[in-house]
């Protein structure tokens, strides 16, 4: 459906080309992307303002549009208000938990002035210019659930803008941004993480305490673990929106070395070399000089 450039702007479909130009101003300052931390939602409103000013500013324009383009209050009355589109930032505990806001929602409201009429005393309202609604900056209560992502967007009904004359309110559309965490991360429906353990862990196997989305498990690793080893733990991981267990926590482990070894060290460590002899790189000789 259409916009209402008229609305868009909160001016009267009579308004003088100054009246539409002093709107355009004072909108285009309020919303600029330069100055409004919700930026995806105000580069939005940001479009459709010029979009709207591009239109009525040119008088070939706007007498097609208010021939052809609807803004009739005829035409709007009793139809449902826009969608509207607020994005947000959320940290890695929001994920896991689920959060709830008092979000700033810029938005269509019905003017309080005449009580969404347009009319006072047979005249045009002159707080909302006629159109029975008013833009204004409103507090909505919203849960966000545990488990989203960036990019996911939730949809409360009925909190977006209302519609001119009394109409039903359009939805309220949340987008959600993840900000990165610094020891855990996502891919898809599992959490990664590293680990590090000593090498005599490494070598003998160890019970490690690992930190998980949820709280804290215990890992066990076993005697002679490589460097890079996985390990699932299952249902460790994050919440998931469309399933009812979390996804997995992924535990790669990194063999930290001693700072150094002194003389007593080097020769148990060459003790141990006698006991265990072994030879990794046997088979890679025939790989010299290219040779596949
Ligand atoms: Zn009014």
């Amino acid at each position: 459906m259409r916009r209402d450039y008229y609305a868009v702007l909160g001016i009267a479909a009579t308004a003088a080309p100054r009246e539409i130009r002093q709107a355009y101003r004072r909108l285009a300052r309020q919303y600029s992307p330069d100055v409004n931390f919700w930026d995806v939602t105000a580069r939005t409103l940001f479009d459709e303002i010029a979009e709207a000013y591009r239109v009525l500013s040119d008088s070939d324009a706007r007498a097609l549009y208010d021939r052809f383009g609807g803004g009739h209050d005829a035409v709007e009355a009793g139809r449902r208000g826009e969608d509207v589109h607020v994005a947000i930032e959320l940290g890695f505990g929001d994920v896991v938990r689920g959060v709830a806001l008092d979000l700033p929602v810029p938005r269509f409201s019905p003017c309080p002035a005449c009580e969404a009429r347009g009319r006072a005393d047979e005249a045009p309202c002159t707080a909302c210019a006629g159109r029975g609604v008013r833009r204004a900056v409103e507090g909505v209560k919203i849960g966000i659930p545990p488990g989203v992502d960036s990019g996911t967007q939730v949809r409360i009904p009925e909190e977006g803008s209302a519609a001119p004359f009394g109409g039903p309110r359009g939805d309220l559309i949340v987008s959600t941004r993840v900000r990165e965490h610094p020891f855990f991360v996502r891919k898809g429906d599992n959490v990664h993480c590293e680990i590090p353990i000593t090498v005599w862990e490494a070598l003998r196997g160890a019970r490690v305490r690992v930190p998980t989305p949820q709280g804290e498990a215990v890992l066990v690793v076993p005697p002679a673990t490589a460097a890079g080893s996985v390990f699932r733990l299952r249902g460790q991981g994050l919440p998931r929106l469309a399933a009812d267990a979390p996804g997995d926590l992924l535990v790669s482990i990194r063999i930290d070395m001693p700072a150094g070894i002194d003389a007593r060290t080097d020769e148990l460590v060459r003790e141990l070399e006698r006991l265990m002899p072994a030879a990794p790189r046997e088979d890679l000789g025939r790989y010299r000089g290219g040779a596949a």
